[in-house]
């Protein structure tokens, strides 16, 4: 999708820290993190809403909630984490590429935007 950060990042048009990728999702440090630890899962299919989701982009959000568990190294998630979706304006969504935030660690707050 044109003009989209998550896709130009996907692209590897704008750079970004990596912590996994595969077929389906790659993994980033959030820049401005609100945790210790702040990734976001961005699937690589372009959609905004889970209002919007096909059924096989629903596979393949599937497939990436699963795979975050098998992470649990890489994303220091063994003291427990918490997964956030913003959705629409009202919850401070401000990049229109559905993703997950994942925030693990110590003082894991939530700042709405
Ligand atoms: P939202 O507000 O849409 O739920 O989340 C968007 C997230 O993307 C925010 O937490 C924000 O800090 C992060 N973000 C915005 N621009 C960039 C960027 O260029 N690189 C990375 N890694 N994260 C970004
Ligand atoms: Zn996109």
């Amino acid at each position: 999708m044109e003009n989209c950060l998550f896709c130009k990042i996907i692209a590897g048009e704008i750079p970004a820290q990596k912590m996994y990728e595969d077929d389906d999702m790659i993994i980033i440090k959030d820049i401005d993190p609100k945790a210790k630890n702040h990734f976001l899962c961005i699937p690589k299919t372009h959609f905004k809403l889970l209002a919007e989701m096909t059924e096989e982009q629903a596979e393949t959000l599937k497939r990436c909630l699963k795979k975050i568990p098998t992470l649990e190294k890489e994303l220091e998630l063994k003291g427990g984490y918490r997964l956030v979706i913003n959705q629409g304006d009202d919850a401070g969504q401000s990049v229109f590429h559905l993703h997950i935030h994942i925030l693990s660690g110590q003082k894991m707050g939530w700042t709405p935007a």
